[in-house]
């Protein structure tokens, strides 16, 4: 470094505090992020919430209400993501700031953790899924939309019955299965399920769902997803495909209409995403379901939930802390999305 710029840093930066910027949208950043005294709250301490976000004793006057649904009573193997809401709010330093929206997401919203859906029996499956049915019809009735962490995937069904009252909603899907089975061991509600469950109701549209990341050896279960006319992007799809194409087709295929987000860890390898309850070898990079989530942006995202995340079979927490970076990923979306009128466009 030639002396000049090496004299120049020191007269610029020798007595900078750490939120000192000249970049007008990093200035406008810290002012959303520290508090008045100039400090932010330790990462830490404090009573934990989704995203750090403020609690509420409910949804009224909110645009996003984050929801924990402690419910897995419709796994078809190792149960343990009723503990999901509870490891993904412990998780810390996830945002508030978001690196390619170059903007914080909780400041263009007003949105809390509204805590988790309550239930009338632990031991009912029908019951619970009734339960958060009402409780999200409840908030599309408000304008609330919802952002919400199970949970076993089958309370996805609940939620788009909710959401999809009105007319049927379009769906990106990340997960190694799709979820499209039909009934099993005598219940047509299961984890396995609640997307064709969903079509057959009229509430999700076929025609504007994309499956991806799906493996595993349960396709003789999948048929329902062909013939209903979902797109399914197998890990081979993936993998040829690569993620800018597999991005652009996901966008052709939901368009500008309404759609739901929602993403079962288990699409993750189990290399990032141990904690779930059917994992599945050979699944999507952390970073590339960052990235195509990422390349949503713009999108009319009415409502979006992680599910599966099973914490006690993963001691390190990293499912746990990639449930949370997701769910704000899903924040982003919604937050900066035309649904809530500002639009914001990723750098
Ligand atoms: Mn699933
Ligand atoms: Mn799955």
């Amino acid at each position: 470094m030639d002396e000049a710029k090496l004299k120049e840093l020191r007269a610029r930066y020798t007595d900078r505090q750490a939120f000192d910027a000249d970049d007008p949208v990093l200035v406008a950043a810290a002012r959303q992020v520290k508090s008045s005294d100039g400090k932010r709250a330790l990462p830490y301490s404090g009573i934990a919430t989704l995203l750090d976000l403020p609690q509420a004793p409910s949804a009224a006057g909110l645009d996003i209400a984050l929801i924990g649904v402690p419910m897995d009573l419709g796994v078809s193997n190792r149960s343990g993501a009723r503990f999901g809401p509870r490891a993904v709010r412990n998780i810390e330093r996830i945002g508030p700031y978001h690196p390619t929206f170059r903007g914080v997401p909780k400041s263009a919203v007003r949105a809390a953790d509204i805590g988790d859906v309550p239930f009338r029996s632990r031991y009912s499956l029908e019951q619970s899924l009734e339960d958060i049915e009402h409780f999200y019809a409840d908030l599309k009735a408000q304008g609330v939309r919802p952002l919400s962490v199970g949970g076993d995937h089958s309370i996805t069904y609940p939620i788009l019955k909710a959401l999809g009252k009105d007319g049927p909603v379009g769906l990106v899907h990340i997960d190694a299965h799709c979820d499209t089975m039909g009934a099993y061991d005598g219940s047509k509600f299961h984890h396995g399920g609640p997307f064709r469950l969903a079509v057959l109701d009229g509430v999700l549209d076929p025609q504007r769902t994309i499956q991806i990341g799906i493996r595993g050896s349960s396709n003789m279960f999948w048929e329902f997803s062909h013939a209903s006319g979902m797109t399914v992007i197998y890990m081979e799809d993936f993998m040829r495909m690569g993620l800018e194409a597999v991005a652009a087709l996901a966008r052709k295929v939901v368009g500008d209409e309404p759609i739901y987000i929602s993403v079962d860890v288990d699409g993750f390898d189990p290399a990032y995403a141990p904690g779930t309850g059917t994992p599945e070898a050979g699944g999507l990079e952390a970073r590339e379901g960052l990235a195509l989530l990422r390349s949503l942006a713009g999108l009319r995202v009415i409502g979006a939930d992680v599910v599966e995340v099973a914490p006690q079979y993963d001691p390190t927490t990293n499912t746990s802390l990639l449930a949370a970076q997701l769910l704000f990923e899903e924040f982003a979306l919604m937050a900066f999305g035309p649904a809530q009128g500002a639009v914001r466009a990723p750098r």
